[in-house]
């Protein structure tokens, strides 16, 4: 097998060949890594290759082969990690200059789960700074570009990891979502990704953001490959107070039923109207009535507080924000300005954190710190609260009418590069569609529903499901993905032009 061959196998795949023998876990590994090295300078998914920690992890797995064990579900697969969980011995900047130079002592939960599992962790990918941003352009390290056309965005935050999958780097990754930093990638970029229920991926050594909107989740090419990475990644850990401690939702078994009959789909009505692209609206139309030809029941649903979401979601995440960051002091982590013994430990903290933070960055703490203060708390803080309670009963209302929720996932195809950096709320508006389910807690998945007319960029479709019933998302998601391949005759990705 050639390593054009190699890089597009599904995860699915590349785990079978593994485990029967027909091709090893280090030839898996060398080939993305000879992908990487081929196109990622164009691309900049990465932040940072592990060349040499990925070919001793591939080793690891065919000595083990070798031996007759059976090294994990995903023995062998390699995977983009998402810079902002923690990596024993592995740079973790989480895309800002305060870490620069920081080298975990430990491993983040989620991706020691990815070690016991056999995936090959292949390095660390681009990201917004502290994960605020839509198009990956906040990160200190220059943005990551859409493989699709590279003069534009991949989305953000997580633009790495959905690049590094469109681009054929990695089969799997892990992206994290605190407003759509793992749907919106995907949708801009022709992938699949799931923002879990909040609080069933453990957030320990997740570098946090907003902690209470804060969720990994699994990115990958296809549904069924997106399920069996979810499976690895959730589940209780007593080592993050928010974890829930029940059983993972039946997500891979979900995908092997798939079906849209019977379901219950509910088409929320405040999504769409002005703003949202003409292109991106027909295939989302187009879709819908698929999933009616497959038996779905369809509804229109109103959920009326998701107009207020956006100004809620930019009060509550800025204001924990503001709290989190604290910790880079100078003292502790990172980057330290200044400290050339005539200075205070304050004023060495106020240097290293002028020089340390982006612009995106220090907007929100100061939003934030202000929203908190005494005498406005009440007004936007509290006011935020109470806004984030009428959108959780609207969710409510809704699923007692549907089983799952649709919208696009995002109201634009990819933008170009420099469109929206000097205008916060015109970036902040990539996140409409996402933004009600973090605030909610819910579950929620990006899958591609084909390119838009105007443009021939990919659209994302996002289905919405409530809280612990992740596993309608890979049953609904699972049956329009087969359905939209028959139609189209080629897999959503065949139709990007060769990088
Ligand atoms: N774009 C949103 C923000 O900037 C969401 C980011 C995210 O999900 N991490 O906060």
């Amino acid at each position: 097998m050639t390593d054009s061959d190699i890089i597009k196998l599904t995860a699915t795949e590349i785990a079978g060949l593994i485990a029967s023998g027909e091709v090893s876990a280090l030839e898996v590994t060398e080939a993305h890594l000879a992908r990487i090295e081929a196109v990622d300078e164009k691309v900049h998914a990465f932040l940072h290759v592990d060349h040499e920690g990925a070919l001793a992890q591939a080793r690891a797995v065919d000595a083990r082969l070798a031996k007759g064990e059976r090294p994990g579900p995903l023995a062998g697969v390699p995977l983009a990690l998402k810079d902002a969980f923690t990596t024993r011995g592995v740079p973790t900047t989480c895309g800002s200059r305060i870490l620069e130079g920081w080298i975990p002592p430990y491993d983040a939960t989620l991706t020691r789960r990815l070690k016991d599992a056999g995936t090959v962790i292949l390095g660390k990918t681009n990201m917004d700074e502290f994960a605020m941003g839509s198009s990956t352009e906040n990160s200190a390290y220059g943005p990551t570009r859409n493989p699709w056309d590279l003069t534009r965005v991949p989305g953000g935050s997580g633009g790495g990891s959905a690049a590094a999958l469109a681009a054929y780097e990695a089969p799997l990754a892990i992206g994290t979502d605190t407003g759509g930093s793992i749907r919106q990638p995907a949708a801009l970029t022709g992938t699949v990704g799931v923002k879990p229920t909040y609080g069933s991926v453990s957030r320990y050594g997740l570098v946090a953001y907003s902690s209470s909107l804060d969720q990994g989740g699994p990115c990958a090419r296809t549904v069924a490959d997106t399920a069996l990475l979810h499976a690895v990644i959730a589940g209780h850990d007593p080592m993050d107070s928010t974890s829930i401690d029940a059983p993972v939702p039946p997500v891979v078994e979900a995908t092997r039923h798939a079906s849209a009959a019977g379901m219950r789909v509910g088409v929320v009505r405040e999504f769409a109207g002005e703003g949202y692209q003409a292109g991106v609206m027909q295939r989302f139309e187009e879709s819908v009535d698929l999933l009616r030809e497959l038996g779905a029941e369809v509804v229109e649903v109103s959920c009326p507080s998701f107009t207020y979401a956006m100004p809620a979601y930019y009060l509550i995440a800025p204001s924990e924000c503001s709290s989190n960051l604290a910790r880079f002091d100078a003292i502790r982590y990172g980057l330290r300005t200044g400290d050339d013994g005539t200075r205070s430990a304050e004023q060495v903290s106020a240097l290293s954190r002028a020089a340390g933070f982006g612009p995106e960055v220090k907007r929100r703490i100061i939003l934030g710190t202000y929203a908190l203060s005494s005498g406005y708390f009440d007004a936007y803080y509290g006011s935020a609260q109470r806004v984030r309670t009428l959108i959780i009963q609207d969710f409510a209302r809704a699923f007692a009418q549907v089983d799952v929720l649709v919208s696009p996932t995002m109201p634009t195809t990819a933008f170009p590069l420099g469109e929206r950096v000097d205008d916060p709320v015109a970036m902040y508006r990539a996140d409409l569609c996402t933004i009600p389910v973090n605030l909610a807690g819910n579950a929620a998945m990006s899958l591609p529903c084909g390119l838009s007319p105007e443009d021939g960029l990919p659209v994302g479709l996002q289905i919405i499901a409530p809280a612990m019933a992740d596993d309608r998302l890979y049953r609904l998601g699972a049956a329009l993905e087969t359905a939209l391949a028959e139609r189209r005759g080629h897999r959503p990705l065949d139709g990007a032009p060769a990088l």
